[in-house]
């Protein structure tokens, strides 16, 4: 393989589309790597040291271990795209802005009331029983310092942007009930932060509830790698109750001190760029979308691209739903004017005008479209080459239910489906709307989507049609069942048979260059120059393939019928004898 021997460094940690951009390769070439290593991962999972070395060094790759302090490093193509144009800013011209904070953690342990606790205690500008607008982020003052929180909850949004290269963050607050500890999406979370080199601090939650246990809860922590300063680590933990509104000074305080130590800057004149937090379509506004300006000053009036749509911003709105006319670095605004919804993550530039916006689309789509084409081509001729030699006798599926107790019916059905020739195989069933992960997961292993009383979210909508990925949604057990049906035998494909359409006999021999020629006559029906053709001699068959040329006085024809007199070449045969048949047929398609 071509990167024989080729070092790579990975770090302890990483998600699969970072390993498979490190090396060089498609995330379903890791996906599939991964498969057939027996693990079942998607594009955004992490995946640590150890199974990421058995990948790169199944496809060839010498790995190295990663350094004690393995850091931001890597290149600037490495940093998502707002991170890359602050870094191109010149440092004289860089100035501090507010960190952008986000929370995390798993379900039921206090985020959405952390952030309202937040919103009501510490809203700039004292307006806090007045606030009712939600537009996904807004800022906060902490001793005359501005904090911005994304108030989208749940990771996510924090995924979406991840994934799209966007890390909108600077900051993760990492909520842990005391009471409950370390959970599942606890350590998803930690995950994400890692993969984004976001760094981490724990608020832990309900401590006033009676149960609480800090110190388990600290050991927990310490166990994932997030070790307590005051157990001399760098990971700050701050006991909180966000019911009760307590500790949120200190958390505040800690992320200005985290913050201090990072340099959280931006170029309020430079060029401008940031994230999409949240859009929707509002049936008197038009499109509404907050966007999280990164670098440069967003004004009013200006046109901007964001993913696949643009518009002229018509109006602005701070979080307070007051209007405003430009927006700084780290300020979320609520603005009006784009033709589209895009999409949470999506990343936002201005443009010269709506033309030039019109033009980056139209490319954008173009290229979106083309790599579709060619995706779907090389998987259909496969899938095609593969029946041809036999290689497809499964039909492979990906099943998504609305509720666990339809999971066994729908999965059983399914499966009583197979038959002898042809296996249904369900490759991977589980509950919810079909996301972005079965998808990917599709691609990687040529199955199909199967959605009962569910519905496939929009990114997987968009990458299933990239991918050439079929979604088939029902809430008709027996129209799923009917149509599946139809799909195997569309994979069994046409049966083929043969037709003899005519004889010839040999009834002389003629010497050429490299060979004979034999001149035969038409016994019955007819010979065809792209037929088939065997050889007879006596009661064996001594050759059967093609016809290389077919000649009437020396001159080529397509076809010769019953009586008449022929010179026929059979391809790779050297020696005829007189009385040999040379019996032509063609192969069709079997009809019902
Ligand atoms: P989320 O799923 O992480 O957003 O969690 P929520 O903010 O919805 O909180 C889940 C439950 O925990 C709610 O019933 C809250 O009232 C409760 N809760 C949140 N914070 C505290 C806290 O500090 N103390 C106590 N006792 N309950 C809390």
């Amino acid at each position: 393989m071509s990167n024989q021997g080729k070092q790579i460094e990975l770090p302890a940690s990483l998600t699969v589309r970072e390993l498979a951009q490190r090396l060089n390769t498609s995330p379903i070439a890791v996906i599939k790597e991964l498969m057939a290593n027996g693990v079942m991962a998607n594009i955004n999972q992490q995946i640590d040291f150890d199974t990421a070395e058995i990948v790169a060094a199944e496809m060839g790759y010498e790995v190295v271990r990663p350094h004690a302090e393995e850091k931001a490093g890597g290149g600037l193509k490495d940093l998502p795209r707002w991170r890359q144009v602050i870094a191109k800013e010149k440092p004289d011209n860089l100035i501090s802005r507010p960190p952008v904070v986000t929370i995390l953690g798993h379900v039921d342990h206090g985020k959405t009331t952390l952030l309202d606790a937040i919103r009501h205690t510490n809203v700039a500008g004292g307006e806090a029983g007045g606030i009712t607008q939600h537009i996904g982020a807004y800022q906060v003052e902490h001793q005359g310092r501005l904090i911005t929180f994304l108030d989208t909850p749940g990771h996510a949004a924090f995924t979406a942007m991840r994934a799209r290269g966007a890390q909108g963050a600077d900051i993760v607050i990492l909520v842990v009930a005391a009471d409950d500890g370390v959970m599942p999406q606890t350590r998803e979370a930690i995950d994400h932060a890692k993969a984004a080199q976001v760094p981490i601090i724990v608020a832990l939650n309900k401590m006033d509830k009676p149960n609480a246990n800090p110190e388990r809860v600290k050991q927990q922590l310490a166990d994932t790698g997030l070790v307590p300063d005051e157990w001399d680590g760098d990971t700050m933990v701050v006991p909180i109750s966000a019911k009760q509104r307590q500790g949120l000074d200190d958390l505040m305080e800690a992320i200005l001190l985290v913050a201090d130590t990072l340099d959280i800057l931006a170029n309020p004149d430079g060029t401008v760029v940031g994230t999409v937090i949240e859009a929707r379509r509002d049936k008197g506004r038009g499109v509404v979308a907050t966007l999280l300006v990164q670098n440069g000053t967003l004004r009013m009036g200006q046109t901007i691209l964001a993913g696949n749509t643009y518009g002229k911003l018509r109006a602005m709105f701070d979080f307070r739903g007051k209007k405003v006319r430009k927006a700084g670095p780290s300020t979320p605004v609520s603005v009006m004017g784009l033709r589209d919804v895009p999409q949470a993550g999506d990343l936002f530039e201005v443009v010269e005008n709506e033309r030039k916006a019109r033009e980056i689309v139209a490319q954008r789509a173009e290229q979106v479209a083309q790599s579709a084409q060619r995706k779907q081509t090389i998987s259909l001729e496969q899938l095609f080459e593969q029946m041809q030699s036999g290689d497809v006798n499964e039909l492979r599926l990906i099943v998504k239910v609305d509720v666990q107790g339809s999971l066994e019916p729908v999965v059983s059905s399914l499966e009583d489906l197979s038959t002898d020739e042809l296996k249904i195989n369900v490759l991977h069933a589980s509950t919810g709307n079909i996301s972005e992960n079965d998808v990917m997961l599709a691609t990687a292993s040529n199955a199909v989507v199967i959605g009962f009383n569910v519905q496939a979210d929009a990114p997987a909508r968009k990458l299933a049609e990239t991918e050439g990925v079929s979604i088939r949604t029902y809430t008709i057990i027996y129209h799923m069942l009917e149509d599946v049906e139809k799909a195997l035998r569309g994979l069994l494909g046409p049966e083929y048979e043969e037709e003899v359409i005519g004889h010839a006999e040999v009834r002389a021999v003629f010497p050429v260059r490299g060979g004979q020629v034999a001149g035969c006559r038409v016994l019955d029906g007819v010979i065809r120059r792209n037929a088939k053709a065997r050889l007879k001699r006596g009661t064996k068959t001594v050759y059967d393939g093609e016809i290389a040329s077919l000649k009437h006085h020396q001159e080529d024809v397509r076809e010769m019928r019953q009586g008449f007199e022929c010179g026929i070449n059979l391809k790779n045969v050297n020696e005829y004898q007189i009385g040999d048949i040379i019996e032509c047929y063609v192969v069709k398609e079997k009809e019902d």
